[in-house]
């Protein structure tokens, strides 16, 4: 079985971030989409790591072979113990790339059987990112064109409690 992780931040999962899922869903037996608790971030976000969790599982629902999960481990270690041995990572810009590769170095140095591919976003998603979606979001822009369906809701609901706060 060909498992691979997905990881992010997911704060909020985004159309970009559905379009690398439904696509590497395809190249693999089982995706997993993790989001990544960085310690540093705990308490920071829109979201809570689960609410993320709850929304990717929503816009996931249909997709049989994508699970969605969590995880504050060292992500070498996290694919080490879910068996996988691909990470996808989606690669917006030129300005995503030296990082991307230097983070592949990395985990492929912390596990040696781990590799990373990367898929090109998909050209109407070049520009999109979880933190456009919540400026947008504050300014009250229509998300349609930024996030999933399922999840408009909650993104809007969510920027007006935080601009009341
Ligand atoms: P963001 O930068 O939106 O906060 P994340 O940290 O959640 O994103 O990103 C998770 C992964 O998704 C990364 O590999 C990132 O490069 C990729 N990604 C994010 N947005 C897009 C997009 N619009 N198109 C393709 N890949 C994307």
């Amino acid at each position: 079985m060909k498992t691979a992780i997905y990881p992010g931040s997911f704060d909020p999962v985004t159309l970009g971030h559905l379009n690398i899922i439904k696509r590497a869903a395809a190249c693999f037996d089982k995706l997993i989409v993790c989001v990544m608790v960085n310690s540093n971030k705990r308490n920071s976000g829109m979201f809570t790591p689960q609410e993320r969790v709850e929304m990717l599982r929503r816009v996931t629902e249909k997709l049989p072979n994508v699970e969605v999960d969590f995880s504050d481990e060292l992500l070498a270690s996290y694919a080490k113990r879910k068996r996988a041995r691909v990470l996808v990572k989606g690669l917006r810009a030129v300005s995503d790339f030296e990082q991307e590769v230097q983070m592949a170095i990395v985990n492929g140095k912390l596990n040696p059987k781990l590799d990373t591919m990367f898929l090109p976003s998909s050209e109407k998603y070049t520009y999109l990112s979880s933190s456009v979606v919540k400026e947008m979001a504050r300014y009250g822009a229509d998300l349609s064109d930024f996030v999933p369906r399922e999840i408009i809701q909650d993104v809007e609901e969510r920027a007006r409690e935080q601009q009341s706060l």
